[in-house]
C-alpha cells in the first residue's frame, strides 16, 4: 500500500506528536535509557547540522542584503528611515517578549528536581561557545567587541556580532566601489547564499526525524511536565506576537500614516497567509510586494527598496521569539538574568535578526547567538525545538507584516503612496491600480 505524499510541515507536526507520545511511553515504562542511547543522538545530529550552516549563511546573506541597497547615497534618506524603523520595532519586539516571559515565568513551572537534572545535563555538555554567565563582559566591552580586530578569526571562531558588523560594512562598501569591480563579488556571495539556502532545505528534510528524536528524548527524560511547560512557553510567544502586531504596528500606522489599520491588514492578508504556510519571508516576498503596491498603493520605488531589505534584515517576530526563548531557557537553567543581560538580549536579538535569513527555521539557528551572549547553554535549543515549527509559522507572519508596515510608513512620509487604491477585499477595482499605473503616478525619488 502506498502512503500519501505529505508536506514537510505535516510530517514535522506528525513527528512532534509521535515523538511526544513515544517519549511519554518511554517515561511511563522506564525505557528512557534506550531512548537516550539510540534516539537522542539523532536529535543531536540534527542540531549539529543546523549549527553547521550558521556562519556561511549569515555572512553571505548579509553581504548580499546590504549590497542590494545599490546606490547608498541616493537612497540615503529612505535607507536611514527604513533602517531606523526596522531596528526600533525589532528592539521593541524583543522587549515585549522579555517582559512577558518575566511576568509569566513559564520556565519555572517544571519541578525543581527536573530542572536541576536539565542544568546538570547542560553543564556536562557545555562547550566553548557558551561562556559562563559570570564571565559576561560589560555592555561597554560588548559594544567594543562588535568591532573585529581580525574578521577571518571572527569567522573561524563563530563570533556572530563581529561577523555581522564586518558583513554589513562589506555590503555597504560594495555599493561604493566601481560597479564592474563590485559585481563579481556580489555574484560570488549570491552564489554562496543560494548554496547555503539549498543546504538548509536539504537539512530541513531531516527535520521530522530530528524533531521526533528531540521531543522523544526530552519527554522520555522529564515526563508530561515538560509538555505543559512547552505549552506555556508557546502561549507566551504567541501572546507577544499578537501584542506586537495589534499594538505596535497599529499605533505606527495610526500615528505615521493615513492608511487605516483595517485597510492595511485587509490589503496584506494574502501575504500573511503565504507567510504562515511557507514559514519564509523570502518565499513570501513576491506576494508581499504585490499586496503592498496593488492593494496599499505604495510606490514601486519605495516598495522595491524596503521590502527585499526587510525580508533579509527585518525579523520582529523572530527577535521577539528569541527574547522569549532566551529568558525561558534561562529560567529553566536557573540563571537569573540581570538588567544588563536583559539589555544584552535586546541588543543581540536585534542584531541577530539582521543576520537571520528569511527561510524556515533560520530563527532557531540564530537563537544560538542570543543564548551564547548571556551564557544560557545551547543544549536548551533541544528542549524548544519540538514546538519550533508551529512558532516559526506564526513569527514569519509578524516578520512579513513588519516589512509591510515599514513600506507604508516610509512611503507615507515620502509622499509615495496613493491612498485612493482599493483594498484586497475589493479585488475588481484593485486590479485597476496595477504597479505600472502607480509607477506612472510617482516621479523618481529625489
Ligand atoms: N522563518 C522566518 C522567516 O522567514 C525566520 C525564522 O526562522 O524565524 O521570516
Amino acid at each position: 500500500m502506498r502512503l500519501p505524499k505529505l508536506q514537510l510541515y505535516t510530517k514535522v507536526l506528525i513527528a512532534l506528536a509521535a515523538g511526544a507520545l513515544f517519549g511519554l511511553i518511554a517515561n511511563r515504562f522506564e525505557f528512557s535509557g534506550f531512548v537516550g542511547v539510540w534516539i537522542k543522538p539523532v536529535g543531536t545530529a540534527f542540531i549539529r547540522l543546523i549549527s553547521m550552516v550558521v556562519v556561511p549563511l549569515v555572512f553571505a546573506s548579509l553581504v548580499v542584503g546590504t549590497a542590494s541597497l545599490k546606490d547608498i547615497r541616493t537612497l540615503g534618506r529612505i535607507g536611514a528611515k527604513t533602517l531606523v524603523f526596522y531596528m526600533c520595532t525589532t528592539a521593541v519586539a524583543v522587549s515585549i517578549g522579555l517582559v512577558l516571559t518575566d511576568i509569566v515565568r513559564p520556565g519555572t513551572s517544571l519541578p525543581q528536581q527536573a530542572r536541576e537534572r536539565l542544568i546538570h545535563d547542560a553543564a556536562n555538555q557545555r562547550d566553548s561557545v557558551t561562556p559562563p554567565a559570570a564571565q559576561q563582559p560589560s555592555i561597554r566591552d560588548l559594544l567594543l567587541n562588535i568591532i573585529p580586530t581580525n574578521p577571518i578569526k571572527s569567522l573561524v571562531d563563530g563570533q556572530m556580532l563581529q561577523i555581522i558588523f564586518f558583513a554589513l560594512l562589506m555590503g555597504i562598501c560594495l555599493t561604493l566601489i566601481a560597479p564592474e569591480r563590485g559585481r563579481p563579488v556580489i555574484d560570488f556571495f549570491k552564489g554562496i547564499d543560494e548554496i547555503i539556502v539549498r543546504m538548509v532545505h536539504l537539512i530541513m528534510l531531516t527535520a521530522p526525524y530530528g524533531v521526533f528524536a528531540l521531543i522523544a528524548s526530552v519527554v522520555a527524560d522529564f515526563g508530561a511536565g515538560i509538555l505543559l511547560m512547552l505549552l506555556q512557553y508557546s502561549i507566551v510567544v504567541l501572546l507577544g506576537l499578537a501584542i506586537h502586531m495589534l499594538v505596535v504596528y497599529s499605533s505606527a500606522l495610526k500615528i505615521l500614516t493615513k492608511t487605516g489599520v483595517r485597510r492595511f491588514f485587509q490589503g496584506l492578508r494574502p501575504a500573511q497567509v503565504m507567510a504562515f504556510c511557507s514559514s519564509s519571508s523570502n518565499a513570501t516576498l513576491p506576494v508581499t510586494m504585490d499586496c503592498v503596491t496593488r492593494n496599499l498603493g505604495v510606490s514601486p520605488h519605495v516598495c522595491s527598496f524596503t521590502l527585499p531589505l526587510g525580508a533579509t534584515i527585518n525579523m520582529d517576530g523572530t527577535a521577539l521569539y528569541q527574547g522569549v526563548a532566551a529568558a525561558f531557557l534561562a529560567q529553566i537553567y536557573g540563571i537569573e538574568l540581570s538588567s544588563m543581560q536583559h539589555l544584552t538580549i535586546v541588543l543581540t536579538a536585534t542584531l541577530a535578526s539582521i543576520g537571520t535569513a528569511g527561510i524556515p527555521g533560520a530563527g532557531v539557528i540564530m537563537l544560538a547567538i542570543v543564548l551564547g551572549s548571556v551564557g544560557v547553554p545551547l543544549q536548551g535549543i533541544g528542549i524548544i525545538m519540538g514546538v519550533d515549527r508551529i512558532l516559526d509559522m506564526c513569527r514569519t507572519v509578524v516578520n512579513v507584516t513588519g516589512d509591510g508596515v515599514c513600506a507604508v510608513v516610509v512611503a507615507s512620509t515620502e509622499g509615495q503612496i496613493a491612498l485612493d487604491v482599493q483594498g484586497d477585499s475589493q479585488k475588481a477595482s484593485a486590479r485597476k491600480t496595477a504597479p505600472d499605473d502607480l509607477r506612472a503616478r510617482f516621479s523618481e525619488p529625489s
